[in-house]
This record gives C-alpha cells, sequence and structure tokens, in this order.
C-alpha cells in the first residue's frame, strides 16, 4: 500500500533552491550520497558491537556503485544502518535540523551553495541536482521489512513495502537528460578518487561484466604517517568529517604516547559555523576506538569554549563495546581531552606570534575561545595569554595581556579595563579621560563574556584585573586650572543630588574628568552599569542596581557656571534644565537610554540657539 506524502514547506523550499542554483557543481550529489553510505556504514558497525551477531550475515561493510548507461540509472549501495519507515518519513522527508530556515535564508543571497548543502546537512537533496526521480530501497538492521521510498523531488514521495535480503540501502537515480555523464566510469572513477578517497570503507565500482573495482584507497587516513599524507587529502578529510567547504585555518595531526595512547586529527575551521551561539549546539569531534567510529556526541571529548574543533580521536585503550553512556564521565576520556586542550593551546601560541595570521583564527572565534577564561580554570592563565583584545593603546590593533604589561607605566601595579556595548563608544567614554591624561592604558571590553571572566581571573602574571571605577587615588591629576568655588561646588551637587534623587544615588565632584562636565559611574566594587544593562536585557534583574554616581567635573567652564548660578534664586530653574541636560549626556556617553528625549532634545535646541544669539550680540 502506498499513499502520497507533501513535502514540509520548508523542504519543498530547499529543494528548489539546491536543484536550481547550481549547475557547474552537480557532481557534488555523488559525494554526499557517499557520505551517507559511509555514515550508515559506521552506525551498523557501532550498533553491532553493542549487539553482538546483529550484523553478521550482512557481509563486509563496503559501498557499491552502479551504473546503467541504458537504463540512465546510477544506484549507490550501502550494508550500513538502513532506514525503515519512520526513518524514511523523518530522516528523508523532513529536515528536522533546525539548520533549514537558515539554509534557505542563507542560500538566497549566496553564489555558491556548495558549502551550503554540507554545513545544513540537507545533503541528500543533492540528488535532485541529478536526477528526476530517485527510488530508495532500504532495510533497518535487526528489522524484517524493507521499504521503498520514491519522489520526483517536487510533490511529495511515497512510501511502500518492498523486498531487501540484506540490511542497508540503494538509492536509485533516474538520471536526467543532461546527467547522462554520470554512467561513463572514467568520470565516476575520477569523481570518486577526487572527493571520496578517504573514505574508509571500500567504494566498488560495479562494472558489469567486466566485473568490480575498488576505486579509493580507503583507509584511516590519521592511521598513517604524517609525511605520507597530502595537504589535500587532509583538506579533503576535513571536508568529509567537518561538513565544511572552507580551507582549516589550523590543523594538527598528533600521536600521544604514554600511559594512555591516542592519535587526534583536529582542524580549526577558518569559517565560523551559523549556529557557534546557539546553546544547544554541541562540540563534534568524532571518537574511534580502533579505527571503529563510536560517537560524535560524546560531551566530555572538548571544552565547549573549543567547540569550533573538528576532528577524531581515536584510542586503542578505550573499550570497543563501550557505551555512549559509559563515556560520559569516563576518566581515560578526562585524560584525553586534557592532552588534547594542551595541545590545541600550545598551537595556537605557536600561530599567535604572526599577528595577522593569529587575526583571522581571533575574529572568528575569539568570543567564544574566552569563554575558556571563565570556564577552563585548569588552563585559565594560558587561555588569558592566547587571547586578544581592543585597548586604547592603539586605534585598530589588538593586544595581549602580556603586551599590555610590556608598556605599564612606571609604579603601575594593575591592568584596567572598561566594559560597554562597542569599541568607538568606549574610546569616548568620560572615564577614560583620567586614565589618557596620565597614559594609562585601558582594555576596552565589549564582549558579554569579559563581564564574567574579569570576575574569577584575579590577576595576570602578577597584575591584577580591575575595572577603571575601581581605580581610585592613583589618578589624582596635577591641575593649575581654575576651579568652582568649593561652596557654591557643594550646594551644586546637593542641588543635583535633589533634583535626581530617584535617578542617581549620589552627586560627588572629581579630579578624573578633563574634557568632559560630567560622567557617570558605580560605586567601586559594584556591578559595572555595562552588565546591568546585559541582565536588564535578559530580564535577570531589576532590584540590585548598582549605585550610580553622577560626577561632576569642578573645572569644567561649565560647571564654574552653574555653581556660581546656584547664588541666584532666579536662575534656579536653568540650573535645573541644564543639570538634566548633562545627567543625560552622560548617560548617553555610558550608552544608557536617557528618560525623556524630546525633553532633551527641545533644551538642547533652545540653548544652544540662546548661547548663539548672545554670542552675535557681543
Ligand atoms: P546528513 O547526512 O547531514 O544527516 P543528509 O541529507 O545527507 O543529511 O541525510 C539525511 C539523513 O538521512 C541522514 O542523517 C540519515 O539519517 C538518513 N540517510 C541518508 N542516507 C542514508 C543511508 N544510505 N543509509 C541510512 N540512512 C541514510
Ligand atoms: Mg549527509
Amino acid at each position: 500500500m502506498s499513499r502520497k506524502q507533501k513535502f514540509k514547506t520548508e523542504v519543498s523550499k530547499l529543494l528548489d533552491i539546491v536543484i536550481n542554483s547550481l549547475y557547474s557543481e552537480k557532481y557534488i550529489f555523488l559525494r554526499e550520497l557517499i557520505s551517507n553510505a559511509s555514515d550508515a556504514c559506521d552506525k551498523l558497525r557501532y550498533y553491532s558491537l553493542m549487539n553482538p551477531g546483529m550484523a553478521k550475515d550482512n557481509g563486509e561493510f563496503k559501498i557499491v556503485i552502479k551504473p546503467n548507461a541504458e537504463e540512465n540509472t546510477l544506484t549507490i549501495s550501502d550494508n550500513g544502518i538502513g532506514m525503515n519507515r519512520d526513518d524514511l518519513i523523518n530522516h528523508l522527508g523532513t529536515i528536522a535540523k533546525s539548520g533549514t530556515a537558515d539554509f534557505v535564508r542563507n542560500a538566497k543571497d549566496n553564489g555558491s551553495i556548495v558549502d551550503l548543502i554540507g554545513k545544513f546537512g540537507v545533503g541528500f537533496y543533492s540528488a535532485f541536482m541529478v536526477a528526476s526521480k530517485v527510488e530508495v530501497v532500504t532495510k533497518r538492521a535487526g528489522e524484517e521489512q524493507a521499504y521503498k521510498w520514491i519522489s520526483d523531488g517536487v510533490d511529495g514521495f511515497e512510501i511502500s513495502e518492498a523486498e531487501r535480503e540484506k540490511f542497508g540501502t540503494d538509492i536509485k537515480l533516474y538520471l536526467k537528460e543532461d546527467a547522462k555523464d554520470y554512467t561513463d566510469t572514467i568520470y565516476l572513477r575520477h569523481i570518486i578518487r577526487t572527493y571520496s578517497d578517504h573514505i574508509s570503507y571500500p567504494i566498488v565500482l560495479d562494472l558489469g561484466k567486466a566485473g568490480e573495482e575498488t576505486v579509493n584507497t580507503g583507509s584511516a587516513l590519521w592511521t598513517k604517517n604524517k609525511a605520507e599524507i597530502t595537504d589535500e587529502q587532509y583538506d579533503e578529510f576535513y571536508h568529509h568529517i567537518s561538513r565544511n567547504f572552507d580551507t582549516p585555518w589550523m590543523r594538527l595531526h598528533f600521536k600521544a604516547e604514554g600511559n594512555i595512547e591516542y592519535t587526534g586529527l583536529l582542524y580549526i575551521p577558518s569559517e565560523a559555523p551559523y549556529d557557534l551561539f546557539q546553546p544547544d549546539r554541541q562540540q563534534s569531534l568524532k571518537l574511534y576506538v580502533n579505527r571503529v567510529f563510536i560517537s560524535d556526541k560524546v560531551d566530555d571529548l572538548m571544552p565547549a569554549y573549543l567547540r569550533f574543533v573538528k576532528g577524531i580521536i581515536d584510542s586503542a585503550d578505550l573499550p570497543l563495546n563501550i557505551s555512549r553512556e559509559m563515556l560520559q564521565q569516563n576518566a581515560l576520556i578526562a585524560k584525553i581531552k586534557a592532552g588534547t586542550v594542551s595541545r590545541i593551546l600550545k598551537e595556537l601560541k605557536k600561530r599567535s606570534e604572526n599577528y595577522e595570521d593569529y587575526m583571522k583564527f581571533w575574529k572568528t572565534f575569539g568570543i567564544a575561545f574566552k569563554e575558556g577564561i571563565y570556564e577552563d580554570v585548569a588552563n585559565r592563565a594560558e587561555v588569558a595569554e592566547l587571547s586578544r583584545f581592543y585597548s586604547t593603546n592603539s586605534a585598530d590593533k589588538m593586544t595581549s595581556l602580556d603586551e599590555y604589561i610590556s608598556r605599564v607605566k612606571d609604579g603601575q601595579t594593575t591592568i584596567y579595563y572598561i566594559t560597554g556595548d562597542d569599541v568607538p563608544t568606549l574610546r569616548n567614554n568620560p572615564q577614560l579621560e583620567a586614565f589618557q591624561a596620565k597614559g594609562l592604558e585601558v582594555l576596552l571590553l565589549t564582549d558579554p563574556i569579559d563581564e564574567f571572566w574579569v570576575q574569577v581571573l584575579n590577576n595576570f602574571k602578577g597584575y591584577p584585573i580591575k575595572h577603571i571605577s575601581q581605580a581610585g587615588e592613583d589618578l589624582k591629576i596635577e591641575r593649575q586650572d581654575s576651579r568652582a568655588d568649593e561652596g557654591s561646588l557643594k550646594r551644586l551637587t546637593d542641588f543635583m543630588a535633589d533634583i535626581f534623587k530617584n535617578e542617581v544615588g549620589k552627586v560627588v565632584a572629581t579630579e578624573k574628568l578633563t574634557k568632559s562636565p560630567v560622567s557617570l559611574t558605580v560605586e567601586s566594587g559594584q556591578m559595572s552599569i555595562h552588565l546591568e544593562r546585559l541582565m536588564r536585557n535578559h530580564q535577570q534583574q531589576t532590584s540590585f542596581a548598582s549605585t550610580r554616581i553622577l560626577e561632576v567635573n569642578p573645572y569644567h567652564p561649565l560647571i564654574i557656571q552653574l555653581a556660581d548660578s546656584m547664588m541666584d534664586e532666579n536662575e534656579r530653574k536653568n540650573v535645573e534644565e541644564i543639570s538634566r541636560l548633562l545627567l543625560d549626556q552622560a548617560k548617553i556617553a555610558e550608552g544608557e537610554a536617557i528618560s525623556d528625549s524630546s525633553f532633551f532634545s527641545e533644551k538642547l535646541s533652545e540653548y544652544i540657539l540662546r548661547g548663539w544669539q548672545r554670542k552675535n550680540l557681543n
């Protein structure tokens, strides 16, 4: 019995894009189908470790490619895990992955979608680039009934019961007229060698009467000697396991020897995945035991801050029949993880010596990597050392903490930072004026994670790391310029404290400002204004706001004038309005919203106009 089922809307949109926007790179469908066949063999191999005997009559794992020029068809077969009815509906009829919508969006403004196909896990659908009809006959391991799935890639698909002796899958493509090439064995051999050579199962070309020919060299690449592996092979393998198609920024192939032995072949991509910051994103190292694929969902193999690292770890020291549950919390896994992380950090350290090169990595993954300062207690200092930051030292170059230390002023014992939403706004923050006047460098931190690591990294190489609001007395600047009269200044700050009592906790005179009349800060040691804003945006807090302090600059002509005007009762309204404008200005400099923007713009224009008219009178 068969019944036509519709594709989910996203799938049909996707099919449309895949089929219609790609001409020159059609051959990638074969790589995708072979890759799926290889995954299916991996899965069955793993399940039969768990359930011995399950696949005992299924033959040696292999992938068979069978062209038929007369019929104009091409069949890709494997003796892997197979699919039952539900699998067919869930895996070939829908794309359950959250990435689908992103794929459709991305594909619209992307010339080449080759890399997107792999990245978003929609490989199977690429078959419709060359086929007008696809027929899948498959039997799921451990089950009795086989099924046939048929689709033209437009309307939907039909599933019916079918016959298949062994477990596995045949994917038969009814090739389009313009895709006749894919029955040509010379061409097929070429595509397979170019794109699928690293597949560790034999890929066999079925030549009919002429017999079968194994086309790939087919050994687990990581077990080979480095000297025997070409860059192309390394890259191809990376494409296979990562589903990315960029050239990796870093490659690390190593063998750990000692009380636990394992091999790692790891890559850092040059492009960030679209879901780098999605909370449910999993790390994606594949774990093998003696060349047998075990799992790509071992959470404890790589810390979250290195979740962008791709590759494989193979250890013969783990038991082959280890279950996924046993893998979590396994002491050997923890050792492998620690060893692998320190190798990655060491390699990054080498690469960090070339600024331009390292920036390629940093700008792509730095925000995720910095989480390690917070998260990786054991390697906290190393991760901090490898991190890069903007600072007041340079307009565009990022700095390391070591470089910062190399520039400290005589007697400077602290690394200073300020946090905010973006670097340009931070550079103009009035709180930096005294630091500028004294030539003290300040790190400009703008990522949410920065608010957290600064709280756990107590010091770097003996230098405590402090928010600029904690700088205290060291910042006093020597001055000769005229200062507001102490008495009227006190009257002014008291007056401001009174009118702003709902918005700021204190109004104080400061010695720290040089150019600005006012600035906002918080009580030393309290949550920064930026962190408070982040938490407010995440609805995490409203009640434990830090005490805001409005600092006024007693040397600024405007403050002197305001202080003087406190003596004159008639000026009270002007003093109040201008004070309000100044508070708004301080809020803007901090990236905070002002309470009444129409008041702000009306009064600002009014006072500018008054000042201008007076100037013209003089
Ligand atoms: P991905 O390989 O990234 O998961 P695909 O679109 O290539 O995405 O395949 C979708 C799913 O269909 C696979 O995850 C798998 O569950 C199933 N599938 C595809 N080909 C096979 C096959 N030859 N054997 C078993 N399952 C398969
Ligand atoms: Mg696939």
